[in-house]
């Protein structure tokens, strides 16, 4: 039986291990269309590479470009945000949600409407409407498959019949490249030292906010919302390895760890496969060639966004809307030079707390707020690196 599958964000690093996935085993997948946001020649060679029904590019602009790229193919184009949202509205048995940013939201939100089941990895979509999303999926009956490395190790680790013998889940965080920097290296990080992640090949965004530690914190509400955990059962530690992903202590004192090497094909192929586990194109872990595995506390001093991401968890979706967009204009505007990498977390907390003071963490209940939150925030957040950088 082939399944038949969506990509969102098929040019990215996350979508390209997909694509590598689908290439390791094409009988078993039919791909309906593969989405990017304005790299025709990527988008155009996937699609001819998994033989994709539909090809569709975010940026209006660039449909001409990309329906010459396809020419002579009988692969169908199309461009612009409704073309995005129309193609994630058609029902696959799954659709792989890796475009990067709150613009993957609404996409996501409406692949669920549709009742296709989600391969998570875009994690925005949980920090922004945990709460709506979680509903939704109820609601049409769609599985929410977590890709994301951290929370896919959590879920195979999981007994969901022993969900009330959970005492701990514990998420696991590299350290990034200034696990063991000072303040002073850290206030003086370029983009060039902050994009030098360790052991993860990844996209930009996430890369710097691996750097923060930002993308543990966005991690943490969304393993709040994949889980049926509360906020304090939640714990980070570093492990500068990036064999165990994640954890899980149940009650009787096991802790069920989850490891692989740090490529994103395991935690893919296995919501490609699932509920069956298949052959994937990962390299076998040999703890003996590894020969230790390290684990330490995080450092809330030099991290600080990690403590605010655990407020922000308690404080609700409009809340993590608000981080979320703080953040996405942050790492621009570090990667621009505008701001000073320890200028990221400070950004952030100055965002919530002025949109804080103005009553805006009521939690919404519809999408649309989310979006109007997510505009207002970005908004500020210029506004406030404008009187930074002044
Ligand atoms: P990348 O920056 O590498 O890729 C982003 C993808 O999204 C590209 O295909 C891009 O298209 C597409 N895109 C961006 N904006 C739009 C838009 N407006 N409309 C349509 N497509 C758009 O990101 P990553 O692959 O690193 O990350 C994707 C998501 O997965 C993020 O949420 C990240 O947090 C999460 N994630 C990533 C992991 C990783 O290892 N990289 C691990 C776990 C989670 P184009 O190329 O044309 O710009």
């Amino acid at each position: 039986m082939t399944k038949s599958l969506s990509v969102l964000g098929a040019t990215g690093s996350v979508g390209t291990s997909t694509l590598k996935v689908i290439a390791h085993s094409p009988e078993r997948y039919e791909v309906n269309a593969l989405v990017a946001g304005s790299n025709v020649d990527g988008l155009a060679s996937a699609c001819r590479q998994t033989g994709a029904k539909r090809a569709v590019i975010g940026d209006a602009g660039k449909y001409s470009e990309l329906k010459s790229a396809l020419a002579g193919t009988g692969i169908e184009v199309s461009a612009g945000r409704e073309a995005v949202l129309e193609v994630a509205s058609q029902k696959v048995d799954l659709l792989v949600s890796a475009m990067v940013g709150a613009a993957g939201l609404e996409p996501t939100v409406d692949a669920i409407k549709a009742g296709s089941s989600i391969a998570l990895a875009n994690k925005e979509t949980m920090v922004c409407a945990g709460t709506i999303v979680c509903e939704l999926a109820e609601k049409h009956d769609v599985r929410l498959l977590p890709m994301d490395s951290e929370h896919n190790a959590i879920f195979q680790v999981f007994e969901y019949d022993s969900a009330k013998a959970v005492d701990k889940v514990i998420v696991t965080a590299s350290g990034g490249p200034f696990r063991t920097s000072s303040l002073e290296q850290m206030r003086a990080a370029t983009p060039e030292m902050a994009l030098r992640h360790p052991n993860w090949s990844m996209g930009r965004r996430i890369t710097i906010d691996s750097a923060s530690m930002v993308n543990k914190g966005l991690e943490l509400i969304e393993a709040f919302h994949l889980f049926p955990i509360t906020a304090d059962q939640l714990d980070v530690v570093v492990h500068p390895q990036s064999i165990v992903h994640g954890m899980v202590r149940y009650c009787d004192g096991s802790l069920l760890a989850h490891m692989s090497l740090p490529d994103m094909c395991g935690p893919i192929a296995h919501c490609l496969a699932y509920p069956t586990r298949k052959t994937a194109p990962v390299a076998e872990l040999d703890l003996g060639m590894i020969g230790r595995l390290d684990f330490e506390k995080p450092d809330l001093e030099r991290f600080p966004a990690l403590k605010l991401a655990r407020d922000v968890m308690e404080l609700g979706d409009a809340a993590g809307t608000i981080f979320n967009a703080a953040d996405e204009v942050a790492v621009e505007a570090f990667l621009g030079r505008k701001i000073g990498f320890l200028q990221i977390p400070e950004l952030l907390e100055d965002v919530l707390n002025r949109l804080h003071t103005q009553n805006m963490l009521d939690c919404p209940d519809q999408l649309d707020e989310i979006l109007q939150l997510d505009q207002v925030a970005r908004r500020v957040a210029n506004e406030v690196i404008g009187k930074m950088a002044a």
